[in-house]
């Protein structure tokens, strides 16, 4: 009878987790535009919490502007981002303008981290300090408590060994690994993966690819891996976007995506793979 009852709750416990949740981010009617040119068309995007979502799609086709609007780099020409529940940006006039409130866009740009392509290290600090940097300045965190979450993290992307090297002495997949290890030290609830594998030479991918994975087995974080690496999306992603003219032109689990492409576009995409 006890044996039962652990069932049932066990069963109780899955249902409250699978109704649906509300969105951990959530992208509507977003468009973006450089000059006149405009890059994105009307973005609808929701990535529940946890989610892993895989972007792919032609050079040039606003992926990076996607994801650098959510880590709010860049602000949206039109159409609203919200990160669990509340605005990015949240609009206040001042001085007779309207503009970002400053307060409101800092606290939530705690809630995204990103890992961009050129790992975007900072070169005159060691592997320690550019990963406590953020959780001191930003979080207020002491050195010790900063130090201590670095020290997880940067053992968790397997290095260690290297707390007091600077990035000009590190390869390539090993800066990037800093990088993840800074973003994650801020605990954001959604993180960007930006093409983080393209400027590494390819014996270096995989160690890259292999602390990703792991990140994504733990599971609590959302994540937007834009990517060119098809296998590893198929993999890791619980859904493919693909994105083309500045707009999603299709999307669906990985399988839909990659063995049954409904559209031209895609199809014609996804043969510079084969
Ligand atoms: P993708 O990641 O899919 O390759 P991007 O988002 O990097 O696409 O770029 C989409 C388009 O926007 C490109 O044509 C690019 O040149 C342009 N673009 C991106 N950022 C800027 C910027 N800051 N100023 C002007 N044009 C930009």
């Amino acid at each position: 009878f006890e044996r039962e009852e652990t069932e049932v709750s066990a069963q109780e416990k899955k249902n409250q987790v699978i109704p649906d949740t509300s969105p951990i981010v959530k992208y509507t009617g977003v468009t973006k535009s450089f000059g006149n040119v405009e890059v994105l068309n009307g973005i609808d995007l929701e990535m529940q919490p946890g989610e892993k979502v895989a972007v792919i799609g032609p050079s040039g086709s606003g992926k990076t502007t996607m994801g650098r609007m959510l880590m709010t780099l860049e602000e949206p020409t039109s159409g609203t981002i919200e990160v669990d529940g509340e605005l990015l940006w949240h609009m206040e006039h001042k001085g007779g303008i309207v503009r970002a409130n400053e307060k409101h866009l800092h606290r939530m740009r705690c809630n995204v981290g990103m890992v961009f392509q050129h790992f975007n290290l900072f070169p005159h600090m060691n592997v320690m300090r550019n990963v406590t940097e953020a959780p001191r300045k930003v979080l207020g965190l002491s050195k010790e408590e900063a130090e201590e979450r670095a020290v997880t993290m940067l053992t968790k992307v397997g290095l260690e060994d290297k707390f007091k090297m600077y990035p000009s002495k590190l390869s390539g997949g090993q800066k990037q690994r800093v990088a993840i290890a800074r973003a994650l030290v801020m605990r954001p609830k959604v993180m960007v993966f930006d093409e983080v594998t393209s400027a590494l030479d390819p014996e270096l991918v995989g160690e890259v690819l292999e602390v990703i994975r792991e990140i994504a087995e733990e599971g609590e974080m959302a994540m937007m891996l834009i990517t060119h690496e098809m296998e590893f999306a198929k993999e890791i992603a619980d859904r493919v976007i693909f994105g083309a003219d500045g707009k999603i032109v299709e999307q669906g689990t990985p399988e839909e995506i990659f063995d049954n492409p409904q559209s031209d576009r895609l199809q014609s995409f996804l043969q510079r793979f084969r």
